[in-house]
């Protein structure tokens, strides 16, 4: 049958979904000038579809200039065509960033890192996702059984993440019933997020060619664990050496690596919004489920906000090269450069501020009363998203890290997330997200 292959530009928004514009292959180099035309109120355009409370309505009009480092082809060499996708930048049509343009407000964020430190950010998305309507047999956690129930996938998708220019790390069967985990190795600025989006892309893709439905819902069943997100980071200096170790400093972190953490955990509860965005999240972010539910630094300990990871002696690579630490309190429904931009911009302010990095915790948090945690600088994370949105929104710190405008349009959109979600049982919400994501 005839055909021409299309290229779709895309964005990664609010909603933490891929949504965009697809155009003919042939018009690439023009389109790469040019843009496609975008309409603001895209924005508003919730995880379920419908449109939150939008300050834009049905005026203006932008344009979203993809970024050529990011085109994937995704060619499975069978008969079915080869998917294209690209991910851009949204402007105005004066050719500024638009305020809610969730990769220009990481770039923001990134330059305010760099300008502080002089360092780069080095990192990776570890993801969780779980196949649906597969019913796997029980007793398949980490096993070689599970991991061959998916083997094709894991194959396809590893090859589909090299073309695309990332580099496989591991796949395996995660704990959870049908669930898996994906990693890459870890890569510079921008480009962390980029691949963060191009893999979610390309698990739904692959998953999909192989006649399967993937999903990153957060929580799919209460009774279960959740699909996580753990972002790694580590930090390089101008001539490209690793610069997050000290083994004088405290749990081996050196001075800017430590301040920064103190910056993520100071401010967590006030960036989880956009960190664990879903209804679902809070039921994830519960103590137990080897997620996060305290602001604390833990020392391999993966029930920690900030988790300082392992490095091996046995390893090729020098320590102070696989010295990392990962943030846990983020999952899918967040847009990874949202998330990675929130996270960013905490850290740098704990380095602004000057702050000590805090001390590992050791032991099951959840067992302190609330005088204990308070006594010892420590919170529970907020519990629902509409607690998380109130402290986001208040925070007039927090708030100035992102651009005019932007935390209205954020919380109108979140809130027109929830008013979907009225009356409806906690059930029925986990099967809305296991849907969307
Ligand atoms: N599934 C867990 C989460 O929701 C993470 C398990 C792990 O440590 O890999 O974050
Ligand atoms: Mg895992």
């Amino acid at each position: 049958m005839i055909r021409e292959a299309l290229v779709l530009a895309c964005t990664s928004d609010i909603a933490g979904k891929v949504r965009g514009k697809a155009f003919s292959e042939q018009d690439l180099d023009k389109r790469l000038q040019r843009g496609i035309g975008w309409t603001p109120t895209n924005v508003q355009i919730t995880c379920f579809d419908a449109i939150a409370d939008s300050p834009f309505g049905a005026l203006g009009d932008l344009v979203l200039i993809p970024d050529p480092a990011t085109l994937v082809t995704a060619e499975f060499e069978d008969e079915k065509p080869a998917e294209r996708f690209v991910f851009g930048d949204i402007l105005q049509t004066s050719g500024e960033a638009w305020q809610c343009c969730t990769r220009s407000i990481l770039k923001a964020a990134l330059a305010r890192f760099e300008a502080k430190t002089g360092l780069q950010l080095l990192g990776a998305f570890e993801h969780e996702f779980h196949l649906k309507g597969v019913s796997a047999p029980h007793g398949r956690a980490y096993t070689a059984a599970g991991f061959r129930d998916q083997r094709e996938m894991g194959e396809t998708l590893t090859a589909l993440l090299r073309r695309a220019g990332l580099e496989p790390d591991t796949f395996m069967k995660e704990y959870g019933v049908d669930q898996y985990e994906v990693t890459v190795s870890p890569s510079q600025g921008v480009t962390i997020a980029d691949q963060a989006a191009i893999l979610r892309e390309l698990v739904y893709i692959t998953a999909e060619h192989l006649d399967q439905r993937a999903s990153f819902t957060p929580l799919r069943d209460p009774a279960g664990v959740g699909n996580g997100v753990h972002i790694h980071m580590s930090f390089r200096d101008a001539e490209g050496n690793a610069a997050t170790y000290d083994p004088n400093g405290t749990h081996g972190l050196n001075r800017v690596a430590g301040q920064f953490i103190a910056g993520v955990l100071k401010y967590l509860d006030r960036i989880l919004a956009i960190t664990a965005p879903s209804v679902v999240s809070y039921t994830r972010l519960t103590p137990h489920r080897w997620s996060a539910a305290y602001n604390n630094l833990g020392f391999r300990d993966r029930e920690a906000s900030v988790r300082i990871c392992p490095t091996s002696d046995v390893s090729d690579i020098a320590k102070r090269d696989q010295f990392n630490f990962e943030f846990r309190a983020a999952d899918s429904a967040a847009s990874p450069y949202l998330a990675l931009a929130a996270i960013v911009h905490a850290g740098t302010q704990g380095i602004d501020e000057g702050l000590d990095c805090p001390a590992a915790t050791e032991e099951d948090l959840s067992l302190l009363s609330t005088e204990e945690l308070t006594s010892r600088g420590y919170l529970r994370l907020p519990q629902t998203l509409e607690a998380a949105l109130e402290n986001f929104g208040s925070d007039p710190i927090v708030t100035e890290w992102f651009p005019d405008d932007f935390v209205d349009v954020y919380l109108r959109h979140k809130k027109g997330e929830i008013a979907f979600l009225e009356g409806k049982t906690e059930a029925e919400i986990c099967a809305a997200y296991e849907e969307t994501y």
